[in-house]
């Protein structure tokens, strides 16, 4: 077995998912603590303004109108999950795929579905549709919000995608399966994926061996009662409106 240096490969998770899920949208960790954490990840922002991606080290909000611009290090996440990233292997499509096929493709980059996953997908795309979740004024379930959720198609754009890999017996912490933002290269649009279509791509992959994850200490988070099962939730909002 491959051994993996001690320091390495940390998944960091400002709160658990279903806090998110069961409407708490507010939780105040800076983007300036979650830079400290990792250079990659994804989430969003309190009051579930946008999708939010860090690539390199630098942050993105994707709005609920589809407009992309730089976070300051003062906004404030009730949840966002990065790493530093380390590309550990690389493959390359070099062909047109379908996103069945592109889930395969990435599928099968894993050792295991009981490992934790980074991705990092530069390339071109002949399709791209996602979604951007629009700010809230008063808190509704997150499944309720994503029922009307704002989506964007982009055809034949450059861009980047990068996510995680979660498994199944950590979805109350993190969406499980693979969990995918997109920015084009041009800085204009992006989102949380919904589906793609790649031409010509890089992907590179790190295996987190290691969680380490923030219990906010605010009175919302403190007082939820966590008994409600949001496994169906979570898998509703998602993926694409309509499905399941
Ligand atoms: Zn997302």
């Amino acid at each position: 077995m491959a051994r993996m240096s001690k320091d390495d490969s940390t998944l960091f998770l400002s709160a658990p998912v279903n806090a998110l899920i069961e409407g708490i949208y507010k939780e105040n960790t800076s983007l300036r603590e979650i830079l400290e954490q990792g250079d990659l990840g994804l989430g969003t922002l309190n009051d579930l303004d946008g999708e939010l991606m860090i690539v390199d080290g630098r942050a993105w909000k994707i709005s609920g109108k589809g407009q992309v611009e730089e976070v300051s290090k003062d906004a404030l996440t009730p949840f966002a999950c990065v790493t530093h990233f380390k590309c550990l292997s690389q493959d390359s499509i070099t062909e047109p795929m379908e996103y069945a096929l592109f889930q395969a493709f990435l599928e099968r980059l894993l050792p295991s579905p009981n490992m934790m996953m980074a991705l990092k997908i530069e390339g071109l795309f002949e399709q791209v549709r996602t979604r951007s979740v629009p700010r809230q004024e008063c808190y509704r379930p997150l499944v309720e919000v994503t029922k009307n959720q704002p989506t964007f198609d982009f055809a034949n754009i450059e861009g980047t995608l990068v996510g995680f890999y979660t498994p199944p017996f950590l979805s109350s912490l993190c969406v499980p399966g693979f969990h995918l933002h997109f920015l084009a290269k041009n800085g204009r649009s992006g989102g949380h994926l919904l589906s793609c279509r790649p031409a010509k791509a890089v992907v590179s992959v790190q295996l987190l061996r290691y969680l380490r994850v923030n219990l906010p200490m605010t009175l919302d988070f403190m007082t939820l009662d966590f008994q409600r099962d949001t496994k169906k939730d979570l898998r509703i909002a998602e993926t694409e409106p309509g499905k399941k």
